[in-house]
C-alpha cells in the first residue's frame, strides 16, 4: 500500500493542474460584451472553429461591428424582426460586416456571432438566390453546433425549439438532413442547394443515405 502513495500524489498533482488550467483558461460565459476588441477577438475564435470544424473560408475581409441597441433598430426598421434582434449581417464597403448588439452575455454574443459569420460564408460560398429558409436555417444549424462546443447547451436546445415560420423550418429542416447524411456532407451540400422543396425532395428519397 506504501508504495502506491506517490503514485496517487502525482495524479492528484496532474488532475488538480489540468483543474486549474482549465479554469484558467475558460472565458467567464456571462461577461457583458461591451468593448469592440472583445467583440472581434469572438469573431477570430468563432472563424478559427468554424474553419477547423467545416472548413470555412471566405474571400472578402470580415468587419465586427458592436453596436447600440438604437443602431440595430434603426437597420431593422420596417423588419418583422425589429426588437427581436441581436444580430445583422451586409455586405457593404467590399467587406463582410457583421453587426451584433452590445450588453449581450458572451455566449450570446459567440453564438450570434457564429450565424451572423454563417451568413458572410455563405455570400461566398453558396448560390446568391439560395431561399431564406435555407439560408437561416443553415446558418441556424451553425448557431447550435457552436453553442454545444462551448457547453452553452441552453442556447443550443433554444436555437433547436425555434418556432418561426423561418428559422424553426430552418433548422428542423438541416437536423433531419444532418440525421440522414451527418454534419460534413451537409455543410458540402448546402453549397449547392437553391430552394427547401430542393431539399424536401432529397429527404423523402430513401436512397440517398450516407
Ligand atoms: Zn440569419
Amino acid at each position: 500500500m506504501r508504495n502506491q502513495r506517490p503514485l496517487i500524489l502525482l495524479l492528484c498533482l496532474i488532475l488538480w493542474g489540468s483543474a486549474w488550467a482549465r479554469l484558467g483558461d475558460k472565458p467567464d460565459p456571462y461577461e457583458k460584451i461591451e468593448d469592440p476588441a472583445r467583440a472581434r477577438k469572438i469573431l477570430d475564435d468563432v472563424m478559427a472553429y468554424l474553419k477547423k470544424s467545416y472548413n470555412f473560408r471566405v474571400h472578402y475581409p470580415v468587419q465586427m461591428n458592436l453596436v447600440h441597441e438604437s443602431v440595430m433598430d434603426a437597420k431593422f426598421a420596417g423588419s418583422p424582426y425589429k426588437g427581436a434582434e441581436v444580430g445583422l449581417y451586409t455586405f457593404e464597403g467590399g467587406k463582410h460586416q457583421i453587426y451584433v448588439m452590445k450588453g449581450w452575455s458572451r455566449d450570446v454574443c459567440s453564438g450570434v456571432t457564429a450565424h451572423e459569420y454563417t451568413h458572410a460564408w455563405q455570400f461566398d460560398n453558396c448560390p446568391r438566390d439560395q431561399d431564406l429558409v435555407l439560408r437561416e436555417g443553415f446558418a441556424c444549424w451553425v448557431e447550435m453546433k457552436y453553442y454545444d462546443s462551448v457547453g452553452a447547451y441552453q442556447h443550443a436546445e433554444d436555437v433547436r425549439n425555434h418556432s418561426d415560420p423561418v428559422y424553426g423550418v430552418g433548422i428542423k429542416t438541416m437536423l433531419a438532413l444532418e440525421d440522414k447524411v451527418g454534419p460534413r456532407k451537409l455543410v458540402s451540400m448546402i453549397t449547392t442547394l437553391r430552394s427547401a422543396s430542393e431539399l424536401d425532395k432529397i429527404l423523402s428519397d430513401d436512397r440517398s443515405g450516407r
